[in-house]
């Protein structure tokens, strides 16, 4: 590639590859899997471009071929996918673009040297990994439907050139220069064993070069369409690493086959922790759509945005091969199975809140998200605040609604509750202690959602929610003391008095029974926002 451009890589690129590549560890051969996914990813993605245009049409015989040259000491993995031009390798392979990326080289330079081997194998770091076995990576790509190739070449330290090249088809070679070090990725035996180890499911067949023959590697079976008796649970964790781009294990794995009036497989997945870059930038959720074992495409939007935590892969027999995106709008199916697949989900949620403790991990990770549900889903906001949990004013851990109301003082009309940005602020919150005094329970709400679903929940098994920072959430039925006529008769020209003082900063200043150490209290208005509403309002300029 000598006489093409130069370009620096981003300062991101440069520091990750460096503590990726000085992090040396045992699973090297990791690589392979991240490069095996991209190719897999590119095909995929050729396959979807070509429905609405010919011209990137996929061949017939489209695969991911592994060839090893033990005397070039070359590793080349190439692929029959939609390819890269030239601004797409500068941008895909000389930029982070994923927040996820960013994140894990920042877990990886504050871990200590001991840790950075797991830390590597826990998390990918995609195609960056080349660089852990091979000192310089080629890549020649040509994008599908165009006739030019261009080569992006670096070593990995600090920049790469990229400058036109040849190439026959479209597609893209990934050549590696193995390291000394590393001749065990020169070896097509043991390319073969880790093939079956990473990449087993991949649904494209991966051939690798013996001796100039070419060997089917992977199975490439729809696990989802197998029995539950047909699946061992290491090939469950592969697969449910595969989709979610997670490295854990799973919370809950839920396979079904729907039978009858709507026919798909089901293969789901709820993370056992919480991924990186969750929640950013898509909020959507990222289900796989297949349709008769092909991948369609994962903006479906197969379960509510509430639900995208869950990952995997819808498979349905009801939808032709062809669809297009604008079908995938327009067509009945898919709002029958988003259904079925919500209720599926909700229905393994309740089951599963049964045990407290096991539940506690899924709430951990999840449950500001969970949150989302109760306000957007009307259809099953009651059941969706059953098993939610909260903080309150007097429980260790978390609580829920149910057993808010069996704790409840018989006098007591509403479940109170208090939001703002930290339990722990909350629990020394003024506006708590009238209600600590009388030994009123209060929820603390502390997630940006909760300013949000009470109001839409509005009541729960016959009993108000009630914020405490709003005037009426009053305690005199709980026989407050009484004033003496003296502080009758000195709060009645006070309040008139800070009122005047303090003007249109406040819309009225009253006298309440819900303080007992401190002197004054912030409090909403009835018919207003609450006090947090107000705050996030404020932060968000409007
Ligand atoms: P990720 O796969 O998670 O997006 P990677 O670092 O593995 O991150 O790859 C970065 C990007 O480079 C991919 O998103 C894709 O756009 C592009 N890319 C990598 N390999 C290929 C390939 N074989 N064919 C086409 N595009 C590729
Ligand atoms: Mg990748």
């Amino acid at each position: 590639a000598a006489g093409g451009e130069q370009h620096e890589f981003s300062a991101e690129v440069g520091r990750l590859l460096d503590l990726v590549v000085h992090a040396l560890y045992s699973e090297r051969e990791i690589f392979l899997r991240e490069l095996v996914a991209n190719a897999a990813d590119a095909t995929d993605k050729r396959r979807f471009e070509a429905l609405t245009d010919g011209a990137r049409a996929l061949p017939d015989d489209a695969k991911i071929r592994i060839n090893p040259d033990k005397e070039a000491r070359l590793l080349t993995i190439t692929d029959d996918g939609a390819g890269m031009d030239k601004d797409e390798l500068a941008r895909n392979l000389g930029t982070i673009a994923r927040s996820g990326t960013r994140a894990f080289g920042e877990e990886l330079q504050k871990a200590k040297p001991e840790e950075k081997p797991s830390l590597i194998g826990q998390f990918g770091v995609g195609f960056y990994a080349a660089f852990m076995v091979a000192d310089r990576v080629d890549v020649i790509s040509r994008r599908a439907g165009s006739d030019e190739a261009w080569c992006w070449s670096s070593t990995g330290k600090g920049n790469y050139t990229i400058s036109p090249a040849t190439r026959e088809k479209a597609g893209t070679d990934i050549i590696l220069h193995i390291k000394e070090d590393a001749d065990d990725f020169l070896d097509s035996w043991q390319l073969e064993t880790i093939v079956r180890k990473w990449a087993d499911h991949i649904s494209w067949p991966i051939s690798i070069v013996k001796e100039g023959e070419e060997t089917t590697a992977n199975k490439g079976t729809a696990l989802w369409r197998k029995g539950r008796g047909e699946i061992d649970e290491e090939q469950l964790n592969e697969f449910y690493r595969h989709v979610s781009h997670n490295f854990d294990t799973p919370w809950a794995t839920l396979h079904w086959h729907a039978e009858g009036t709507l026919e798909f497989s089901a293969l789901l997945f709820i993370p056992g922790s919480k991924p990186f870059e969750f929640g950013e930038p898509v909020r959507e959720s990222q289900i796989r759509l297949h349709v008769r074992r092909m991948f369609i495409t994962d903006e479906a939007g197969l379960l509510p945005p509430w639900l995208r935590f869950v990952t995997g892969v819808v498979d349905t027999e009801d939808l032709p091969l062809n669809v297009s995106r604008e079908m995938l709008q327009a067509t009945p199916v898919l709002a029958r199975i988003r259904k079925a697949v919500t209720n599926r989900v909700i229905s393994e949620l309740k089951t599963r809140a049964k045990d407290e403790a096991d539940f506690d991990r899924f709430w951990d990770n999840f449950g500001p998200t969970f949150k989302e549900g109760i306000w957007d889903d009307a259809e099953h906001r009651t059941e969706l605040a059953t098993i939610a949990r909260f903080r309150s004013s007097t429980q260790d851990g978390w609580t829920t609604l149910d057993a808010y109301l069996e704790r409840k003082k018989p006098e007591q009309e509403a479940i109170y509750y208090l939001t703002g940005d930290r339990a722990e602020m909350l629990s020394s919150s003024p506006q708590l202690e009238g209600f600590r005094a009388h030994g009123i329970e209060v929820l603390l709400l502390s997630d940006a959602v909760d300013s949000f679903w009470p109001d839409r929940l509005g009541v729960y098994k016959d009993t108000p929610l009630r914020n405490i920072s709003q005037f009426h959430a009053d305690l005199e039925k709980f026989g407050a003391a009484e004033e003496t006529a003296e502080e009758k008769s000195d709060l009645e020209s006070v309040l008139p008095a800070l009122k005047e003082a303090l003007g249109d900063a406040v819309s009225a200043v009253k006298a309440t029974n819900r303080l007992v150490d401190s002197a004054v209290v912030l409090g909403a208005a009835e018919n207003g926002p609450d006090l947090q509403m107000i705050r996030l309002m404020r932060r968000s300029g409007q």
